[in-house]
């Protein structure tokens, strides 16, 4: 099969012909009909994140067809769609995993981090981590919501019951959760990178109040921001637009320093938190709610072997939206 292969850190993608998996007990052998590039991809190519298994296949917003099972496996049929998230594997049994928070676990496994990922024809993944994927969302329609929408949708559960919501960083993510928030009566404020005038005039398409540059002033206090660009810079700035008992949540895996900043902006009650991974019910809560609101996600198809390209322009902030690889 076709595949791109990162051998090592820093190295644009290799375009190779590699052995389709085969399915081991418990997981099941999918054709990819679509995989989401997600900026932990980034992350991971640029070093970031230290301990990718090598040569490793990325993409962790998986879309396709089941195409065999492995021993054991029967929770999905032959020809049935299904969505591979983030969170691959999990031990089942650390004190994280037996009180509601897998995402936690001390043994996690994670798609196309420790595990051959989407930037391939077929990738194989443990049927018990599958979703169901709702039939309104077409293949390259449905990838984002594997990880942009369920982080997002973490990272706004985390943010409790803020109606005035500020969103650090417009890309996937925040376009996703944006949608979902103003379904729900919240007023969303959105700060793109300074100058992003189409960023600002999507957030806006996207139902956000208002749209501007991360170093104006909201026009009115927040009751919580969630921080979706990896720029540790933010926070203090969030902090100061939040009010009094506000939190500002990390969605990121991976931030630049986060500078010092005077604890007056910290005091009354105001938080800061991060959002690690997904557990299986965010993603059952989330594709369920998704189609309700209804979520249209915005996406960018590459072909596969264009996924450097993808990346690229992801990096380079030129998408509105999520950058999608369709195998050829
Ligand atoms: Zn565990
Ligand atoms: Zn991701």
């Amino acid at each position: 099969m076709k595949a791109m292969l990162l051998d090592a850190a820093r190295q644009p993608l290799r375009s190779a012909e590699i052995a389709v998996p085969r399915p081991g007990p418990g997981q099941v052998l999918i054709r990819v009909a679509a995989c989401g590039v997600c900026r932990t991809d980034l992350h991971i190519i640029d070093g970031e994140l230290t301990e990718p298994k090598l040569p490793l296949v990325l993409g962790h917003e998986i879309i396709g067809v089941i195409e065999a099972n492995g021993a054991g496996a029967e929770r999905f049929a032959p020809g049935e769609r299904v969505g591979v998230p983030w969170l691959g594997e999990t031990d089942g049994v650390c004190r994280y995993c037996r009180s509601g928070r897998e995402n936690l676990c001390d043994h996690a496994r994670f798609t196309g981090y420790h595990i051959d990922g989407g930037y391939a024809e077929f990738t194989v993944a443990d049927e018990a981590f599958c979703f169901k994927i709702p039939a309104s969302f077409s293949d390259v329609e449905a990838a984002p919501l594997m990880c942009a929408g369920l982080i997002g949708y973490r990272a706004l559960l985390i943010a409790g019951d803020a109606l005035r919501l500020g969103i650090f960083g417009f890309g996937a993510a925040a376009h996703i959760i944006t949608q979902v928030a103003v379904s729900e009566g919240r007023r969303v404020f959105a700060f793109t990178r300074p100058g992003d005038s189409a960023g600002q005039e999507f957030a806006r398409q996207m139902g956000a109040v208002w749209a501007g540059d991360s170093t104006a002033q909201a026009p009115e206090e927040l009751d919580a921001a969630i921080l979706f660009a990896p720029v540790g810079e933010l926070v203090p700035v969030a902090l100061r637009a939040v009010a009094k008992g506000g939190a500002v949540v990390c969605a990121g895996i991976h931030m630049s320093d986060i500078p010092s900043f005077p604890y007056e902006l910290l005091w009354e009650e105001r938080q800061i938190r991060s959002v690690a991974n997904l557990t299986r019910k965010d993603g059952e809560e989330f594709l369920a709610l998704a189609p309700a609101v209804p979520v249209k996600t915005h996406v960018q198809p590459y072909p596969l072997a264009r996924a450097n390209e993808a990346l690229a322009d992801f990096r380079q902030g030129k998408l509105q939206g999520a950058a999608v690889l369709v195998p050829g």
